[in-house]
């Protein structure tokens, strides 16, 4: 069986003592296992990287720069093969897997211009003589740490930039679905970055605690669930690293009495049931504002997922798959069963879908729960499946204070025609991606993507301007060359 293994300064190679199965979530089967690293091999990928970075550093921004046009060529060419590889072992549908890396290759877009980013700001004559100007230098190794749901996009989300600014990298993929990501990672080698700039160790939770205590690790990128990216974030800092950890969702989307009601619904089967919900900008709470707008929500929904279908990735007509484990799977059929038993109402069970020669594929069907309450723990907590949930509140205060007394803040939406509602959505919800008519607000590459409260430890957003500013130190230099002959005299006062 294909053991999937490490890519350490420019060699893949592998662990063998300890391995973990990866599944095809299709079929429930077994197709590959990944080796999880050692302390000891995730310390030399730390070492590789280490010696790799002086070169790197003082590699001119512009050659740095050509890596990223022709990466992203070769993204672009193995694209057939990154989104199969995708399929296979996170399960989600070739289309929804072309628009995540699509997403990624974005990120490798904005990387490109390094050179304009990274310009620093001068300041001619700021006293007699004096010039000053401020730089922006790498920081040295830094690491990625990543969720199974976006296998190539979350760690485009990273790398790219890091590198482009002239670090070197070390990731830490999620152990789920492993592969795209490795080969991903290989074509920055044929797209001629040098050996050691960007390192792979896939493992668990030693690979990822060596990365926290090790000393030559000067940041952390985190993206995966809440309580792991609490953990990543203060051990990270404590250990006196800079840290940004992205963490779990609860999406609610207000649907108001005067919603373009069919737009709406289209939006909403995309955005809650689109790969199987297992998206942190998922929505998964649709929170009606009065009775006839939840009623013809409702009545809608219900037609609307009659023609959904459930399968597997490489058919084109399908549009969900499977979850990613049998784990997530009875996860999100017992959180179904909760709300039921708490006095929620199943319109829509997904509980037990009948997938044609995928019997034993970890499927859940599109589930609508209506008369949803706050109290129910379908509602408190991240389900990460195919199931939409419905609250119904009078006001439209209510709906945002809702949004706003939950502990995670990533991303929402308000569907609706009135734009003073929709600039007071904008204005006063606690939430840091926010939509208008647009159900997955998820910020191109140009902006930076993050979330408030619970949804992120740190204060510097994923991809974009901000990682510019998390993976760079800003160093600012202040020089005086006198005009021969002239002299200044001791001065014990502050410069002013
Ligand atoms: P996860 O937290 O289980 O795993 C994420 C990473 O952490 C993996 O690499 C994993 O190996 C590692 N990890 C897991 N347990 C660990 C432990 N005890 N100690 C150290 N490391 C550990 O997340 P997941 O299930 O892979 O991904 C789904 C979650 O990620 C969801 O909660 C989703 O909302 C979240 N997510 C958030 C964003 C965002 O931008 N906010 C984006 C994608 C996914």
């Amino acid at each position: 069986m294909t053991i999937i293994g490490h890519l350490i300064n420019g060699e893949t190679r592998q662990d063998k003592s300890r391995t973990q199965d990866v599944f095809n979530p299709a079929t429930g089967e077994v197709s590959k296992q990944v080796s999880l690293a050692s302390k000891e091999t995730v310390e030399e990928a730390i070492a590789a990287a280490a010696a790799a970075f002086p070169a790197w550093r003082s590699t001119p921004v512009g050659k740095r720069t050509a890596v990223m046009f022709k990466f992203k060529a070769l993204l672009e060419q193995h694209s057939d093969k990154i989104i199969e590889l995708i399929g296979d072992e996170h399960g989600k549908i070739c289309h929804d897997a072309a628009g995540e890396l699509q997403r990624g290759i974005e990120v490798v877009e904005y990387a490109c211009g390094a050179g304009q980013f990274l310009k620093g700001e001068h300041s001619k004559n700021v006293g007699p003589s004096i010039d000053s100007w401020s730089e922006l230098q790498p920081l040295g190794v830094v690491a990625g740490i990543t969720p199974f749901n976006f296998p190539a996009m979350v760690p485009m989300w990273m790398y790219p930039m890091a590198i482009a600014c002239g670090n070197t990298f070390v990731l830490k993929p999620s152990e789920r679905d492993p592969s795209s990501t490795l080969f991903i990672a290989e074509l920055l080698k044929e797209a001629g970055l040098p050996d050691g700039v960007m390192n792979v160790v896939n493992g668990d939770k030693v690979a990822v605690d060596t990365l926290l205590h090790d000393d030559r690790v000067m940041a952390v990128s985190f993206v995966g669930s809440t309580n792991i990216a609490e953990y990543i974030y203060k051990t990270a800092t404590d250990n006196g690293k800079r840290c940004q950890a992205l963490g779990g969702a609860k999406n609610h989307a207000i649907v108001m009495p005067d919603a373009d009601m069919d737009n709406a619904v289209n939006q909403l089967l995309g955005a809650a049931f689109g790969s199987s919900g297992e998206r942190c900008m998922a929505l998964s709470v649709a929170v009606a504002v009065g009775d006839a707008a939840a009623d013809s929500l409702i009545q809608k929904m219900t037609a609307g997922m009659q023609s959904l279908n459930v399968g597997e990735a490489r058919q084109k007509d399908n549009d969900f798959g499977p979850l990613i484990t049998k784990e997530s799977q009875n996860r999100v059929v017992g959180f179904i069963d909760s709300a039921e038993k708490d006095g929620a109402k199943v319109v829509v069970d997904g509980r037990a879908p009948k997938v044609e020669g995928f019997e034993n594929g970890f499927f859940v069907g599109a589930t609508l729960i209506d008369n949803v309450t706050t109290d129910m723990e379908s509602y408190k907590n991240e389900i990460f499946g195919p199931v939409l949930q419905v609250v119904r509140v009078e006001t439209m205060d209510e709906a945002m204070q809702m949004i706003n007394d939950h502990e995670y803040g990533n991303g929402t939406c308000i569907f609706t025609r009135d734009g003073e509602a929709a600039r007071y959505f904008t204005d006063n919800i606690q939430v840091g991606m926010v939509g208008i008519n647009v159900p997955l607000p998820v910020p191109v590459s140009y902006h930076s993507f993050g979330g408030w409260k619970r949804s992120l430890f740190g204060d510097l957003y994923a991809y974009g301007p901000d990682s510019v500013r998390f993976y760079t130190h800003r160093k600012t230099i202040t020089q005086r060359w006198p005009s021969s002959g002239v002299r200044e005299g001791v001065t014990f006062s502050f410069p002013s």
